[in-house]
């Protein structure tokens, strides 16, 4: 599994979305828009599966 991330637009930290994918799942899933609690900022960011990246949580896939 991979952690879903975006990146803060203020502090240009990334963030944990709360989500959690494998990055074939990533590929075909249908995400609408999301709000997170920015763990860096402290703001709500909205975010789209575009702006959203995948990042290695060290688990097994
Ligand atoms: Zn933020």
């Amino acid at each position: 599994m991979a952690r879903v991330m975006i990146k803060c637009p203020e502090s240009d930290k990334p963030v944990y979305t709360g989500m959690n994918f494998s990055y074939t799942a990533f590929d075909s899933v249908q995400i609408d828009e999301k709000s997170v609690r920015c763990a860096e900022c402290g703001h709500v960011h909205y975010w789209r599966r575009p702006d959203a990246y995948l990042e290695d949580d060290g688990g097994e896939s």
